[in-house]
């Protein structure tokens, strides 16, 4: 595990977890995908797939173009 596909839970404060996704504490929200991590759900820059979601189908997509 790489530390772009680590999952911030939500339990996680927001303080913490924006320090983590590089973003402001108010940016944090749920990600869409209901995984169960957080991410810069708000804002100019939001990334509503949480980094570790979007990781995966980084991963999936590699994984299939090998075929
Ligand atoms: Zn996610």
């Amino acid at each position: 595990m790489t530390e772009a596909s680590k999952r911030v839970p939500l339990s996680t404060p927001a303080a913490s977890a924006a320090a983590q996704l590089g973003c402001y504490s108010k940016q944090v929200g749920p990600c869409v995908r209901a995984c169960g991590g957080l991410t810069a759900r708000y804002g100019t820059n939001a990334r509503p797939v949480c980094p570790a979601c979007r990781y995966e189908e980084a991963a999936a997509g590699a994984a299939q173009q090998r075929r």
